[in-house]
C-alpha cells in the first residue's frame, strides 16, 4: 500500500501526465511539489521499488498500470468527499477541495464505495471533475474553454479548470457555476475578454483569463 506522501505523488504524476500519458520529468516534479531533485529522486525510486512507476535516472517517469489505477483511487475518493461535503454538509464548492486533500487519504474501499451508493453515484465533483469508476476507469469529459466560444453560441456551463477558492467565489458571485446556461454576447477582439449572459440574469463581464478557465458544453 501507498504511504500519504506516496499517493500525493501518483496523483501528480497522473495528473502532469496529462490525457495521453506522457512522460512526466524529474524537473516538473519538484517544481509543483516544491522540493529538491533529489528528495524527488528518492521519492521515485520508492515508486518504482513498488512496481507504480516506470523509472531510470535522468529519464521521465510514467505511472505502471498497477500506478495509475492507484492513482485513480485517490482521484475517486477526492472528488466523491467533495461531493458529499456539497450535497450533504452544505459547504461551498470554493471550501471543500483542502479538506478532501485529507480525505481521500482514508483507504478503505467499503466506506467508499457505501459514500459513492449513498451519493447516488454521480458522475462528477463539484468542479466538473469526472469520478472514476470503483472499476477504476476515469470516464472521459471532453470540455471546450468558454474563451472559445463564438458570439451568440448558447453553452452550458460543465466545469472549471482553475479550482483556487478566489477563483470559484468570483465564478459564484457572476453566477457561473456548473449547470448555468451561457452565452457569449460579445468578444472584445483586443485583449478577448467576453461580455456573457448567464441564465437570464444582466449581462456581465468576464476577462479571458476566466473565461479560458471555465469548461463549457454547446446546449443541445
Ligand atoms: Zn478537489
Amino acid at each position: 500500500m501507498a504511504s500519504l506522501t506516496e499517493e500525493n505523488y501518483l496523483k501528480l504524476i497522473y495528473h502532469l501526465s496529462g490525457p495521453g500519458y506522457e512522460e512526466v520529468s524529474t524537473n516538473a516534479l519538484a517544481e509543483q511539489t516544491q522540493t529538491k531533485a533529489a528528495s524527488v529522486t528518492d521519492m521515485l525510486r520508492k515508486l518504482a521499488e513498488k512496481n507504480l512507476i516506470h523509472y531510470k535516472k535522468y529519464q521521465g517517469v510514467r505511472l505502471t498500470e498497477e500506478g495509475q489505477q492507484e492513482a485513480l483511487k485517490v482521484i475517486r475518493r477526492h472528488r466523491l468527499w467533495e461531493v458529499f461535503m456539497v450535497e450533504k454538509l452544505g459547504f461551498r464548492w470554493d471550501e471543500v477541495h483542502p479538506i478532501a486533500e485529507e480525505l481521500e487519504h482514508i483507504a478503505s474501499e467499503e466506506l467508499i464505495n457505501r459514500l459513492d451508493a449513498f451519493l447516488d453515484f454521480p458522475e462528477s465533483d463539484p468542479h466538473g471533475d469526472p469520478i472514476p469508476t470503483a472499476s477504476g476507469r476515469m470516464p472521459s469529459a471532453e470540455y471546450e474553454k468558454l474563451a472559445e466560444v463564438p458570439v451568440h453560441q448558447e453553452v452550458i456551463m460543465m466545469g472549471v479548470s482553475e479550482h483556487t477558492a478566489p477563483f470559484l467565489q468570483f465564478l459564484s458571485k457572476s453566477g457561473l457555476i456548473p449547470g448555468s446556461l451561457v452565452q457569449v454576447l460579445e468578444v472584445n477582439e483586443f485583449d478577448r475578454s467576453m461580455t456573457i449572459q448567464v441564465n437570464e440574469a444582466h449581462p456581465s463581464f468576464v476577462s479571458y483569463e476566466v473565461a479560458r478557465n471555465i469548461l463549457v458544453q454547446t446546449k443541445g
